[in-house]
């Protein structure tokens, strides 16, 4: 029950990931077995070795089917992310890990915990996308006990009426199974912008707020207002103010729909709104969305099941695909592969790095294996020859001005237009000699803000470091867009941070001139921007560069902008 105790009133504040407002009833998501329940199990009383292992692998099959029931129902990155859970769970290797365990006279949750950590060790020890793996191979761990003593399967509860999702961190496979219909809005209290639940959230554009202090104490039932996009989640408000904002957000949200490009201010001055593409699919259906063209195709993300160096050839058909959807008046950067730290490609990745992320990926790949490099720009010639598509390439992870000079010569060798990502400080430091080099530059803002703030992309602690609006990270993609503006050149955005219309407006106003995005973000940020005159987008910069924190700096561009 809901009492009127002052703290209900009490106003948490988190970021804001996805904006919308909604308001409904908190569903807390708890994320362990009952102890009671484990206790009683005890060691399953099994009669030998064979028989805990047959229940070990009716448990295996129970969740492996559950998650691939999930994902048979979900699409794209959703389903995607459940397939990978379902094969997690059946794993081999994490079997023989349980019976070894169990040889040694171990019971089962015993043995299946021991195994769970010794993966858990080897997946950390890699870092990047395999450490957040770990979150994935606990969430099995959990949901394996459950099935073992006998209870329903921790995690999100199916809500029985619209609700607001409250949870500590979501698992990815919790996340990407949540239903829009039923799920008003995510609140999590660790987390970041980068997070898994994040980036479902934003592909499900479930209005989001996560790194929430304090949310792991709302009771259940207590009656919530979130607002995703101040980042701010009310406990028992008004419930006819509370319904007046939904409504006022809907309105808004709808007439967001209806945004048809191309990319303007309120005053005229043009911004290409791009889309992020993954492979063929994720391409046409881009293509069907407002866009200019692609502002980054992930090249790497179509090669993380390869053991083996696709062919030029083969490669040329791959990125033809992704090409063609474009052909005629649009444009399509390519990025090359941008294997290492959180995306491993088998027959790229530099095994066993003290720490890959600062390691060698990205372009640093093509330092000691060149011809990688080169047989990759011979396939996107290749489709850009076959398509007609006007092909842009750039490379990730680039350091210094004769890494870019080194490529731009590759680049335009193949006849094709040349850039780089600016991810790393000193590029954005450099961005006027990187511009004598280079046709164009694109800020990777994810990971940009980790290499700024020394924070890991994936470290759901240091959410409030790992955010684009933290002052510094601002501060470097404004000398790269003044650099862009001196020389004349296209300075763009591809990371997360194009897809938070409010930031978006402050980007515009530093000089950015396009951002690219997941195609839904599209049009909320093209009608977003569309709203204001590039006045209030140079106010809106200048109040964020000189905010003291990421949170002050979205409530002054809030009062820029207005609401
Ligand atoms: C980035 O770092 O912002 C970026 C766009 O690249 P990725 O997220 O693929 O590392
Ligand atoms: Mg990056």
């Amino acid at each position: 029950m809901v009492t009127s105790d002052a703290s209900q009133n009490t106003l948490l504040r988190g970021t804001p990931v996805v904006p919308g407002v909604a308001h409904g009833p908190a569903l807390i998501a708890r994320s362990e077995v009952s102890p009671d329940a484990v206790a009683r199990f005890g060691d399953g009383g099994y009669a030998d070795e064979e028989a805990a292992l047959a229940a070990y692998d009716d448990a295996v099959a129970a969740v492996g089917d559950g998650f691939q029931r999930r994902a048979d129902k979900a699409s794209g990155a959703a389903a995607e992310v459940l397939t990978a859970s379902a094969g997690l769970a059946r794993d081999r290797g994490l079997r023989s890990a349980v019976r070894k365990h169990l040889r040694t006279g171990d019971d089962l949750l015993t043995s299946l915990h021991a195994a769970v950590e010794q993966f858990v060790g080897i997946f950390t020890g890699m870092g990047g996308l395999m450490a957040e793996r770990v979150t994935d191979l606990q969430d099995i761990e959990r949901r394996l006990v459950a099935h073992l003593v006998g209870e329903p399967e921790p995690g999100v509860p199916t809500p029985r009426e619209p609700s607001i999702l409250v949870a500590e961190d979501l698992a990815p496979a919790d996340t990407a199974g949540l239903d829009p219909s039923v799920v008003l809005a995510l609140v999590t209290e660790r987390g970041g912008p980068t997070s898994h639940t994040a980036i479902i959230a934003r592909q499900l554009a479930i209005p989001c707020v996560v790194g929430v202090a304090g949310a792991m104490a709302i009771l259940g039932g207590t009656r919530l207002l979130v607002d995703g996009t101040a980042g701010t989640i009310e406990q028992e408000p008004d419930a006819v103010e509370a319904d007046e904002r939904v409504r006022a957000d809907s309105e808004a949200r709808a007439g967001l729909a209806t945004w048809s490009g191309p990319g303007r201010t309120a005053d005229g001055t043009p911004v290409k709104i791009l889309a992020n593409v993954a492979d063929g699919e994720s391409s046409r259906s881009a293509a069907e969305a407002p866009v200019e063209g692609v502002g980054l195709f992930r090249t790497e993300l179509c090669f993380l099941n390869r053991k083996d160096e696709p062919s030029v050839e083969e490669q040329a058909e791959i990125y033809s695909r992704v090409l063609a959807p474009f052909a005629g008046k649009r444009y399509v950067v390519v990025r090359t592969l941008d294997a290492g730290s959180d995306k491993p490609v088998a027959f790229a990745t530099h095994e066993g790095e003290e720490n890959p992320a600062l390691g060698v990926r990205g372009l640093r790949l093509s330092f000691t294996n060149p011809a990688l490099l080169d047989r990759q720009l011979d396939g996107i010639a290749l489709a850009a020859q076959r398509t007609g598509t006007e092909t842009w390439v750039m490379a990730p992870m680039v350091a210094t001005v004769a890494e870019a000079a080194d490529f731009a010569a590759k680049v335009r060798d193949r006849g094709l237009k040349a850039g780089v990502m600016v991810e790393v400080p000193s590029a954005a430091l450099l961005a006027h000699r990187m511009l004598e080099v280079v046709d164009f530059l694109s800020v990777g803002t994810n990971d940009l803000t980790q290499y700024t703030m020394a924070a890991d992309r994936m470290a759901t602690d240091l959410a409030h470091l790992t955010d684009p609006w933290q002052p510094a990270v601002l501060q470097l993609i404004a000398i790269t867009a003044e650099a862009g503006r001196q020389a004349g050149k296209s300075v763009g955005i591809c990371g997360e941070a194009a897809a938070d219309p409010l930031l978006a407006c402050a980007l515009v106003g530093m000089g950015i001139t396009s951002l690219s995005m997941a195609a839904a973000a599209v049009r909320p940020v093209g009608a977003r921007l569309a709203t204001v005159g590039m006045d209030a987008c140079e106010d809106a910069a200048e109040a964020a560069l000189a905010a003291a924190d990421p949170m002050a700096g979205r409530a002054a561009v809030l009062e820029v902008l207005g609401g």
